[in-house]
């Protein structure tokens, strides 16, 4: 990976940890405003309150793998694949430079996550449950 490439990156993880850590901010601040809220089932509010929990969940593990690969970074390990330490094609992290997986073990990963096999972590749980099996 070349070093001008990799600055371009830093720079763009670093904007979007940013704004992420701002909508973060603001999305927190919007759910304790509304904690008296009549929690009476089927309340609208209540709708878009698990709206804004569920955003809230996915904006933090997007911060949480824009963070992963600025540590990659800072270790000089950016754009080689944690799982199976391959690197990444430079095309993949030029449309998405938080990739800390190449494309195969994101696939893998994304999977096992669906089937439920894996948990998933801040630091990804590459590993499966032991004693889980395929079924
Ligand atoms: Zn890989």
């Amino acid at each position: 990976m070349d070093t001008a490439q990799e600055a371009l990156e830093r720079e763009q993880l670093l904007l979007q940890r940013q704004e992420l850590q701002q909508d973060i901010v603001l999305l927190q601040e919007s759910l304790r405003g509304e904690v008296d809220v009549d929690l009476d089932e089927g309340d609208p509010d209540v709708v878009e309150r698990e709206k804004s929990v569920a955003l809230l969940a996915a904006l933090e593990v997007k911060l949480a793998s824009i963070e992963d690969a600025l540590r990659a970074m800072e270790r000089g390990t950016y754009g080689v694949c944690e799982r199976c330490g391959k690197p990444i094609p430079a095309e993949r992290l030029e449309v998405k430079p938080e990739a800390t997986m190449c494309v195969t073990c994101q696939a893998e990963v994304e999977r096992l996550l669906k089937r439920g096999l894996v948990v998933q972590r801040p630091r990804w749980g590459l590993d499966a449950e032991p004693g889980m099996e395929e079924e």
